[in-house]
């Protein structure tokens, strides 16, 4: 059965013209997703796996300058776009992942997710587009090679998942908390802000996991994390810090917008209910501010953050308690 290739036509002066049909056959039976623009965006080539990748077939897309609707579901341009366009700075703001050059050094690679709305479920495609010239140097179509990516994606992102969050919770883990305290801090430095830190420690945990057992107490973990972290702003962090503690990080806050945060939290986990239980499940919080200074160090905003835990805790628990760790030259100020 003779092959009907997806092409609308090909000029006559192609570089393929020794053998223009069986060019056309490889293209289309490549098993690359491959599709190929004219020199006035409309679409001159959709191969047979591109029909399978996107669910449409080339009849519906070709010679059309539609073909963006395969892949996105509002309008933007494909790579194909970007390279016929002479486009290339606009790559890093539509790509998560990008690389302004391909290989030959006249196209772009880039990779992001698409909503491929006729077949309704997100991929994560890497494209590479490269232009055809004509002996002239005249661009004459640009061709468009698709990988699908998703499963490699999904297993770095489940990766990553793993690295960085906490199992029980989902909240970052210590590993994550460590990392962005570093980042915070430099930017405080940088930004001359403060920088605020919330250590959370649930009260009398002990009794609670030996009144309740270790599932019990692993649910009211959970269940905490919830109220602590629907009380974050977007770019405050929490954290699983160990056990049953809790950390915060707070940036551009000074003392007494962490106190605030501090009372609120304290407040919602006091009135959480938890399942057969009587009693109020309670936390102590301290807080310490920093306003970063070369000479100051991560580790003395923690051990001030923890000392103020730990006086909440010798008054009484269910109550926070602040400290500012350091003014701007470096000196220790009052507790409170
Ligand atoms: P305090 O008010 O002084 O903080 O008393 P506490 O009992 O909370 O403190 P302590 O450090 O004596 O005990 C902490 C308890 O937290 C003991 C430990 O078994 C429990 N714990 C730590 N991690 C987990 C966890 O992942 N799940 C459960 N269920 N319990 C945990
Ligand atoms: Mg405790
Ligand atoms: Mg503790």
């Amino acid at each position: 059965m003779p092959l009907e290739p997806n092409v609308m036509h090909l000029p006559a002066a192609e570089p393929a013209d020794a053998h223009p049909e069986l060019a056309l056959q490889l293209m289309e039976l490549l098993a690359i997703p491959t599709f190929v623009l004219d020199a006035n965006g409309r679409v001159l080539i959709w191969n047979r796996a591109c029909e399978r990748l996107t669910g449409v077939p080339a009849a519906s897309v070709l010679g059309t300058d539609q073909h963006w609707r395969c892949f996105y579901s509002l309008p933007r341009p494909t790579l194909a776009d970007l390279v016929l366009q002479d486009r290339q700075f606009d790559v890093p703001q539509l790509y998560d992942q990008h690389v302004r050059r391909s290989a030959d050094g006249a196209g772009l690679t880039a990779q992001n997710w698409c909503d491929m709305p006729r077949l309704g479920l997100r991929r994560y495609l890497a494209a590479d587009a490269s232009p055809i010239r004509g002996p002239d140097g005249k661009l004459t179509a640009v061709i468009e090679t698709l990988r699908d990516m998703t499963d490699e994606k999904q297993a770095q992102l489940a990766l990553e998942q793993l690295a960085t969050r906490d199992g029980l919770t989902g909240l970052a883990n210590r590993r994550s908390f460590d990392h962005t305290l570093q980042a915070e801090w430099q930017r405080a430095l940088r930004q001359q802000q403060p920088l605020s830190l919330l250590m959370v420690d649930v009260d009398n945990f002990k009794q609670y996991n030996d009144a309740y057992g270790h599932l019990g107490g692993d649910e009211c973990l959970q269940r905490i994390a919830s109220a602590v972290a629907s009380e974050m702003r977007a770019n405050d962090l929490v954290a699983r810090y160990g056990g049953e503690e809790f950390a915060v990080i707070l940036p551009n806050q000074a003392l007494k917008g962490a106190a605030i945060v501090a009372e609120r939290i304290r407040c919602r986990v006091e009135q959480l209910q938890m399942p057969n239980m009587d009693k109020h499940v309670t936390v102590s919080i301290g807080a310490a501010t920093a306003l970063p200074a070369p000479a100051n160090e991560i580790s003395q905003l923690i051990a001030t953050a923890d000392a103020a835990l730990y006086r909440a805790k010798h008054m009484g628990r269910n109550r926070i308690s602040l400290t500012e760790a350091w003014d701007w030259a470096g000196k220790k100020l009052a507790q409170s």
